[in-house]
């Protein structure tokens, strides 16, 4: 079954079309979380592409909270082949789906060593090409390094997109491509944190505060005021 769909919730209110808001809202939502980054823990960028591999399926929270002893003990890619596989698996125990991350991890460190010089490639196509390595966790990785290639669209970015009524898509690479067209390239990197932080904050999956967010009057269309 798929998760559940917001599209339906933007027929509440008429608004303008979403190109003339697009501007409006980034704005609105800039002002509102003017702290909205990462909010994963790292140092470098072989710590931040570790973390966001470990991010899947679980809580930033406690992929950090793996991470502050993790990054201590394992500082270079070949740290994490220098130990016994179950080692590593004990170590990132915690965040779930640990036999499948330990290998990526291996995989992945191998590659980097073996192709890349011991760094984290630049290039979005080749963080691609690492083993276990996703589409999201390479949009992520570039992001965070000042060279977005696409939008980032987890589960806050789907259902807020849906809700302000920027896609009518479900499938998240559809909607990342709905908000590429959409969204200034300039912001394709903070645009995910923002909707991130406003779904966590006002834009609750179950009970949106829309008497609390600052496009309830006339930038959302599902706003039920
Ligand atoms: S909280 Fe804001 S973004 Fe979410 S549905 Fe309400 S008005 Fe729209």
């Amino acid at each position: 079954m798929g998760a559940r769909s917001y599209v339906a919730e933007a027929r509440r209110k008429k608004v303008m079309p979403k190109k003339d808001r697009i501007g409006p809202i980034i704005e609105e939502l800039a002002a509102e979380h003017a702290d909205a980054r990462i909010a994963l823990t790292f140092s470098n960028p072989l710590e931040l592409l570790v973390s966001v591999m470990l991010s899947a399926q679980t809580t930033d929270v406690n992929v950090n909270r793996v991470t502050g002893k993790l990054f201590r003990k394992y500082r270079r890619p070949e740290d994490y082949l220098a130990v016994p596989h179950e080692e590593l698996e004990r170590d990132i125990f915690q965040t779930g789906f640990y036999r499948q991350k330990a290998k990526s991890l291996r995989g992945t460190m191998r590659r980097i060593l073996e192709e890349h010089d011991g760094e984290v490639p630049t290039a979005f196509d080749d963080l691609l090409r690492l083993p276990g390595v996703a589409r999201k966790t390479a949009n992520v990785v570039v992001s965070e390094r000042g060279d977005p290639q696409g939008i980032v669209v987890d589960t806050h970015v789907r259902r807020l997109s849906q809700r302000l009524g920027l896609t009518k898509q479900e499938d998240p690479v559809k909607i990342e491509r709905d908000l590429v067209r959409l969204v200034p390239r300039a912001d394709w990197a903070r645009f995910p944190h923002l909707l991130i932080w406003h779904g966590r904050r006002i834009c609750d999956a179950r009970r949106p505060r829309c008497e609390d967010c600052p496009l309830a009057a006339d930038l959302c269309p599902s706003s039920r005021i």
